[in-house]
């Protein structure tokens, strides 16, 4: 068995999913279980519906729901055989209407939880799921759907939910290989429930996540990812032309990367796949006979220092100082508990004497933070930073290398540095404006001769 994660721009028309039909119907002897996202942008969409919906405009997001159906419907349509077409037109019909009523009930309340995030956003994956399992018949592909809320079992974090593994395992073990031998199972990513049976979701990019249990669940041979770039790149080719495919990373490498910022991988998709030591293989739908990034437990022997560079925009700086001894005992952890209460996890930080740096994904609480930090503490915040994280197995035995990052980042004002905590990364903060010419100096100074074994 193989499981075969398709995300949302592999899915977003008629056309996409026309090549994700020819993949997998490629790959029938390798039993696959499908995985797919909401079709294109589709969360996003949703999002913004009960966002209106709750600030008073309930006309405009009853409107933006009525263009969703019609761009479902429209993509949807061309895939499906005649007989299937009345099935097609229940599902979008039903799904709609409970997202009508729900977009009704939420203008009403005027409040979005994160429960009825959850319900809201939940939909595009349990639309996406069946028109895909539809479409597969017209490509004599015989397929059944699974709806995953049934298998995959989760706290009650909603919007973030943690899957409860034992539960989660044993449902999937329990229905998904018996149904995989002679039909290719088809199921929403994204999206779970909890024990009694509350809608939650895995948090935005969770599709890959879904795809890595399933695979840990069912002793897959494979996880694939295809996605809509050619692997795991020397860094996001969005943000520099000149990236190269990674053929071959390790686990540890990938989360690594995963978890500073390169969205190609969802940051949880990594445990549980090396735990059952399945490899997992980064692949393009556009173009399938790439052979992609293959992430595994041993890293091959590699001329590189580096392997990729991963970033994350959008990061806060905040700079806390106090004339008082900051190293007093009970300072940091005054400080680490107000980030705590306020559920604003902290990626990086960096102490002195007299102050400490710390840097920050989600600043939705900055305001109350810096209130109860101000009676104790001065603070000052730095919007639209930058984290970038250099990352290879090397780097633990090559000595000079932060010499040699920093070197060719000369006239670039680098904010803080972290290295040590893994020994596979060095990262360090600099100004959003100054990324992209920080990334291509990085790619002229470690990735212009390559060792062809890990490099395409
Ligand atoms: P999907 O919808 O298939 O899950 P995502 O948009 O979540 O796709 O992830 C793919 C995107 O990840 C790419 O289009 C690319 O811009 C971005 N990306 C970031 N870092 C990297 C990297 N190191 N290698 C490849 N892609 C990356
Ligand atoms: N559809 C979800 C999102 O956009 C999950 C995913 O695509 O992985 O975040
Ligand atoms: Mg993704």
């Amino acid at each position: 068995m193989i499981v075969m994660k398709f995300g949302g721009t592999s899915v977003e028309s008629a056309a996409a999913i026309e090549r994700v039909a020819a993949i997998v119907q490629a790959r029938l002897d390798r039993r696959p279980i499908v995985v797919v996202s909401a079709m294109g942008r589709t969360t996003d969409k949703l999002l913004a519906i009960g966002g209106e919906a709750v600030r008073g405009r309930r006309n405009q997001a009853l409107a933006r729901v009525a263009e969703l159906r019609e761009f479902h419907l429209r993509e949807a349509r061309p895939l499906v055989l005649p007989s299937d077409q009345s099935e097609l037109d229940c599902v979008i019909e039903e799904h709609f209407r409970e997202l009508v009523e729900l977009v009704q009930g939420l203008a009403v309340l005027g409040e979005l939880t994160p429960r009825s995030i959850d319900a809201i956003s939940s939909y595009g994956e349990r639309l996406s799921s069946r028109i895909v399992a539809l479409a597969f018949r017209q490509y004599g592909i015989e397929s059944a759907h699974v709806d995953s809320r049934c298998l995959i079992v989760t706290d009650r974090r909603h919007t973030q939910a943690a899957p409860l593994l034992f539960q989660t395992y044993s449902r999937l073990s329990a229905v998904l290989p018996e149904l995989a031998r002679d039909k290719v199972v088809v199921m929403g990513g994204f999206i779970g429930a909890s024990e009694d049976g509350v809608t939650t979701t895995l948090g935005r990019g969770g599709s890959d996540f879904t795809a890595a249990l399933v695979g840990a669940g069912v002793d897959a041979e494979e996880i694939q990812i295809w996605t809509d770039v050619d692997g795991v790149l020397t860094c996001d080719p969005a943000l520099f032309a000149g990236a190269h495919r990674v053929k071959t990373i390790s686990f540890a490498e990938a989360a690594e990367l995963a978890c500073f910022g390169a969205k190609v991988l969802h940051p949880a998709t990594v445990l549980p796949a090396m735990e059952k030591n399945i490899p997992v293989v980064v692949l393009n739908s556009r173009r399938p006979e790439v052979p992609g990034t293959r992430i595994v437990s041993q890293t091959v022997p590699c001329a590189n220092v580096i392997k990729s560079v991963a970033c994350k925009r959008n990061i806060t700086v905040v700079n806390i100082h106090s004339t008082r001894m900051l190293m007093a005992h009970g300072f940091l952890h005054r400080i680490f508990e107000i980030f705590d209460r306020y559920e604003t996890p902290v990626d990086m930080v960096a102490t002195s004497e007299v102050s400490v740096s710390l840097t920050i994904d989600n600043a939705n609480h900055l305001a109350e933070i810096c209130e109860e930090l101000r009676p104790f503490a001065g603070v000052g915040v730095e919007n639209d930073q930058a984290i970038v994280c250099v990352v290879g197995d090397n780097l633990r035995f090559t000595p000079g290398v932060a010499a040699r990052v920093f070197t060719a980042l000369r006239g670039v004002n680098v904010l803080m540095i972290s290295q040590g905590a893994s020994l596979l990364n060095l990262s360090f903060v600099v100004a959003g404006s100054d990324l992209p010419g920080a990334v291509a100096s990085l790619h002229r100074e470690f990735f212009v001769t390559l060792d062809s074994a890990v490099f395409d």
